[in-house]
């Protein structure tokens, strides 16, 4: 039910963070997995730790946010392994600044990056998708796509967004056998979050004391989750926006 050989997936900015921990599970189960951030050198070296556990993968560089680059890597993928089957949509980043300060420039990098490269991503691998017989869509939300914000807009306009993204590809290409899906991840241990960290005070323990789980994820706690939404176990889920937060989106 879990089983993943034979199957192709394209993580974005799958070469860190919470991509890696989905790019672990996804090559666990048997997917050849391509690792597509514009790093190209640290998206080596995780394709040489996914590749030491003997497990299949491949690096190539792209800057999700430009349509011809996303283009490149969807028929560079479909060249090198002839099929795709799983897509994850989690490339991200974020600009923390109230919205009285936060320009035009900025608000347009974080939406390009977050959400408007799930659009383009999702666009370009729709074809082959189909052609396969069917496929997995798997968009990485946020407490955000919940939550306000009032430290990061256009972080959680973009966060919002992905989630009605992901239910309006579902609806569209569920007669396709495509299933699209959203993960909201709670508070992960990444750069991004360490980031965060350094930004706003009281952040850490914040999360400590909100979370019911009482710690900050890691990034293998999102393994589990992509290897589901990918393997057939979840071929009538479709449109969700599934937490993994430890509870902290529970938490009254
Ligand atoms: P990281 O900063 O560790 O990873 C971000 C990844 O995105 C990197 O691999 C980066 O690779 C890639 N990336 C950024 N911009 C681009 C771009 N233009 N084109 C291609 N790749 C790009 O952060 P996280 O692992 O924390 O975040 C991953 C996702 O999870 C994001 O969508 C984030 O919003 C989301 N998330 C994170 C949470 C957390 O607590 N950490 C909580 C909720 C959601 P490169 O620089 O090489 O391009």
């Amino acid at each position: 039910m879990f089983d993943l050989h034979g199957k192709v997936a394209i993580v974005t900015g799958g070469n860190g963070g919470i991509g890696l921990g989905m790019a672990r599970g996804l090559a666990s189960a048997g997917a050849s997995v391509v690792i597509a951030a514009r790093n190209l050198e640290k998206s080596r070296a995780a394709v040489a730790e996914l590749k030491a556990r003997g497990w299949a993968a491949s690096a190539i560089p792209v800057d999700v946010t430009q349509e011809a680059a996303v283009d490149a890597l969807i028929a560079q993928t479909l060249e090198h392994h002839g099929r795709l089957d799983i897509l994850v949509n989690n490339a991200g980043t974020n600009i923390r600044q109230p919205a009285h300060d936060l320009t035009i420039a900025q608000w347009h990098t974080v939406i390009n990056t977050n959400l408007t490269s799930a659009f383009l991503c999702a666009k370009a691998a729709y074809p082959a998708l189909k052609r396969g017989g069917g496929g997995k869509i798997i968009n990485i939300g946020s407490m955000m796509s919940i939550f306000g914000a009032s430290f990061a807009p256009a972080y959680a306009a973009s966060k919002g967004g992905i989630v009605q993204l992901t239910r309006s590809l579902a609806s569209a290409w569920a007669r396709d056998n495509i299933q699209a899906n959203a993960v909201l991840p709670g508070w992960i241990d990444t750069d991004l979050t360490r980031g965060a960290r350094e930004q706003i005070p009281g952040l850490h323990e914040n999360v400590l004391r909100r979370t019911p789980a009482a710690r900050w994820g890691v990034i293998d706690d999102l393994a589990g989750i992509a290897v589901f939404l990918a393997s057939p176990a979840s071929d009538f889920v479709s449109g969700a926006a599934i937490p993994v937060d430890g509870g902290y989106s529970i938490q009254g």
